[in-house]
């Protein structure tokens, strides 16, 4: 079986979810080997990238790693060898993937879906502009990189867990013009970060600015809160919150929208979500032409119901 290298995302030492979901991908292309930057990882993320299946952790240390050049440099010195790189498409990765293929006449497509080998070669599948078009592309090169998108694979051990074994990867990182000016952490809160989360709730006007259910409803859901940009536009709630063409794009097993119409900007960012639950009181809303389920009531009859539903189910 071929290499497949895995860039892994981690926050705090600890390996984030979307990362485990690219290793569970990886164990069906080939056998996977984890690529680290930064400080090694310890014992517990060591353990969970076996758990996962990764074969090795290749760690690669050094100055400015946040500079896209020598990432990219790094990444590439770890992955030599393999005939598939994955990474989760975040801002950062697309410029590391670019940057890569370029270098290395490697095949490259971001904001994956899946990956499946055909015949040997990568497929991978998109849904494009603003989710209206499925795309399945075939990358012909000896080399494939593939950026995936959070919450496209459900996260699973391996059967058989990887060594885990830890090889230093010893790399002459390039100088670059690049400068890091600065660095601000943006607020999270305690919750799943919105491109990542499995599920969103999100409010749109329809809550005139009160977000107490929504945020009831997702924390309840292990989600995270989202919002339409009139929403955020309001002063509702932070920017940070917006999904959509200008906001982050999201792709949740679940997306529940609350008082949202459902224009074009909002839907380019949401559409390709799993399931689509809509709450709105005009049955005429665009929003319910892209829902798997439709609500047509008022957001604050409905959400407390929802809400009281699932507490029942859960019997607490
Ligand atoms: C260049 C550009 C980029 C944009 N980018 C984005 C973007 O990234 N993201 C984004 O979201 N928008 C974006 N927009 C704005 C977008 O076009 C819409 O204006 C916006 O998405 C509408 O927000 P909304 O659905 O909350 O509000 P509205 O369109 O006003 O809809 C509110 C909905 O709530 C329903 N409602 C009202 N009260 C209740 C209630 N009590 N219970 C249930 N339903 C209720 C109404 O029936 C209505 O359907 C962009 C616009 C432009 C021009």
């Amino acid at each position: 079986m071929s290499t497949v290298a895995v860039l892994i995302d981690h926050r705090d030492g600890a390996v984030t979810r979307p990362s485990l979901e690219a290793l569970t991908l990886a164990r069906s292309l080939g056998t996977p080997v984890a690529v680290w930057l930064g400080a090694a990882p310890g014992a517990d993320a060591t353990a969970q990238l076996g758990e996962y299946g990764a074969a090795e952790v290749r760690v690669v240390d050094g100055d400015n790693l946040r500079l896209s050049a020598r990432a990219a440099a790094a990444v590439g010195a770890a992955s030599e060898d393999a005939a598939v790189l994955l990474m989760i498409s975040t801002f950062v990765s697309k410029e590391i993937a670019t940057r890569l293929a370029l270098a290395t006449g490697a095949g490259v497509v971001v904001d994956a879906a899946g990956a499946e080998l055909v015949d040997g070669k990568v497929e991978t599948l998109q849904t494009v502009f603003a989710a209206t078009w499925n795309v399945r592309s075939r990358i012909e090169s000896d080399k494939a990189i593939v950026g995936i998108r959070p919450n496209t694979t459900m996260a699973a051990p391996a059967q058989t867990p990887g060594a885990a074994t830890v090889v230093d990867i010893q790399v002459d990182l390039p100088e670059t013009r690049e400068r890091v000016v600065a660095v601000e952490a943006v607020e999270q809160g305690d919750g799943v970060p919105l491109a990542e989360a499995p599920v969103v709730v999100s409010g749109g006007r329809g809550t005139g600015g009160d977000y107490g259910l929504v945020g009831e409803l997702a924390e309840l859901l292990g989600g995270a809160v989202g919002a339409s940009r009139d929403a955020t536009d309001e002063g509702w709630i932070s920017h940070e919150h917006m999904v959509g063409q200008t906001g982050t794009t999201v792709t949740p097993a679940l997306y529940v929208a609350c008082g949202i119409s459902g224009a074009v900007h909002h839907r380019g960012g949401m559409q390709a979500s799993g399931t689509i639950v809509s709450i709105n009181m005009d049955p005429d809303a665009p929003i319910f032409d892209i829902s798997d389920f439709g609500v047509v009531g008022n957001l604050f009859d409905v959400v407390p119901q929802t809400i009281a539903r699932i507490k029942e189910h859960r019997g607490s």
